[in-house]
């Protein structure tokens, strides 16, 4: 495949992986491993695919990007896409930390969503000048109203709505039912947005849904956005003057070995949405995570170890689940590629880490050209969800990161130490 065609940056080139022009041997060789590898060029390229989208399907409707900052935090990517023109989608004040570091000209792009915010988060945001914060509960709307007012600023705000839309995704990434904890129930809102325009501090200008995560039809949010449009109408009809409509993120990728045209299948999107916001006249937001970076990315392990119990073969790679937890949470799949591609006879495995856990698996009896001590492999699709979720179980520091940028690599993060691991402790 040649790249413009694949829907990854990661590629064959004579046999030997490469990212975006790098060679990945020679990443893996120079860094080490385990090795979080980035395509800048892929999530500008993405971010780029989801804005012609929108303007394609919807050419008077004014769309913002609000990058879901959880999805992949490092700073570098926050200074890219904000360069590109992106705002962020955050969920805690150390994710707006991140943003004020790596993108201080978007803070005023900055939407602010999660169930738990805190009082000291709600302060940070209200001195940086966010755009929106998206509230979801009455008790946090008396917050943050005390906080405006003490601090003398005022906050747009938007509720996030609970739609009741099912949308098929992993139980654990579904969010837009009565049954979970986000948002507030669709039918209540109006109620509470009369609550939230009678608190001082507040100003009520939006309203947000988000459905959930990994979700490759395009019908729920369509749904989802349907109800939200109707309760715009009510609302203005109220007097309550809703300029901005956030539709949340959750647009999914595939990432199996199934094809996938993702400036296809972002068309289908766009139009989708763009068909419920015809002639409403307020600002679309969006919160792409997963879409902009997943496929960006890859993980890449050596080969530590094979051994064979009873009839099971083993591989087992200096990655771990510490590192990359999708498999062991969600039974994610992730494509596992050799690094250099080999003549050798495909082989049953399950490829492992050394974490001290039966769910430290990567993949099971996956079927792969046979790996060897010493070999790299490369975890894709692992962008999004895979450096944000690592963890120091079994003491383990997290890995290094590189961004490839127009034909060169540069560490963006550097390996941590064990110094640096457990220098938060007391003795
Ligand atoms: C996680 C999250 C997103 C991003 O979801 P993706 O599936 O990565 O696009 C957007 N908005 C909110 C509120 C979220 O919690």
């Amino acid at each position: 495949m040649s790249p413009s065609s694949s829907p990854r940056p990661f590629v064959y080139v004579q046999d030997r992986l490469v990212c975006s022009g790098v060679d990945v041997t020679a990443l893996a060789e120079q860094y080490g491993t385990p090795l979080y590898v980035y395509s800048a060029d892929a999530i500008r390229e993405r971010a780029t695919m989801l804005q012609q989208a929108f303007a394609a399907a919807a050419p008077r409707l004014n769309t913002t990007l609000c990058y879901a900052v959880k999805a992949n935090s490092s700073l570098a990517i926050l200074k890219m896409l904000g360069e590109a023109g992106c705002g962020f989608d955050i969920v805690s004040g150390g994710e707006l930390e991140r943003v004020k570091r790596a993108a201080p000209q978007s803070v005023g792009k900055v939407v602010f969503s999660g169930v738990g915010k805190q009082a000291w988060e709600m302060d940070a945001a209200l001195q940086a000048g966010i755009l929106l914060f998206n509230v979801e509960s009455e008790a946090e709307l008396e917050l943050l109203s005390e906080r405006a007012v003490a601090l003398n600023k005022t906050a747009r705000i938007a509720l996030r709505v609970n739609p009741d839309v099912f949308a098929e995704t992993h139980p654990y990434i579904s969010t837009g039912l009565s049954a979970h904890k986000f948002g507030i129930a669709i039918a209540r809102a109006r109620a509470v947005y009369q609550r939230a325009a009678s608190l001082p501090g507040l100003k009520p200008e939006g309203v947000s849904v988000h459905i959930g995560s990994q979700i490759r039809a395009v019908e729920p949010f369509g749904q989802a956005l349907a109800r939200v449009r109707s309760l715009v109408e009510e609302l203005r009809s109220d007097g309550i003057a809703i300029h901005y409509v956030d539709a949340g993120g959750g647009f999914g990728i595939e990432y199996g070995e199934g094809a996938f045209d993702p400036a296809a299948s972002v068309a289908s999107y766009a139009k989708e949405l763009a068909a419920v916001m015809q002639g409403l006249d307020a600002q679309l937001l969006l919160e792409p995570g997963r879409f902009l970076v997943a496929q960006a990315g890859a993980l890449v392990t050596r080969v530590l170890y094979t051994k064979q119990n009873g009839d099971k073969h083993f591989v087992i790679t200096d990655a771990a689940m510490n590192d990359l937890i999708r498999p062991a949470l969600y039974q994610a799949h992730h494509e596992i590629w050799p690094v250099v591609k080999s003549d050798r006879a495909p082989q049953k495995a399950d490829i492992v880490g050394p974490v001290c856990e039966s769910g430290d698996f990567f993949a099971r009896d996956r079927l792969l050209p046979e790996l060897e001590a010493g070999d790299l492999a490369a975890l894709l699709d692992a962008g999004a969800y895979g450096m944000t979720l690592a963890s120091h179980y079994n003491t383990r520091v997290h890995p290094a990161e590189v961004l490839v940028e127009g034909g060169a690599a540069r560490l963006v993060r550097r390996r941590e130490t064990l110094d640096e691991l457990m220098a938060a402790e007391i003795l």
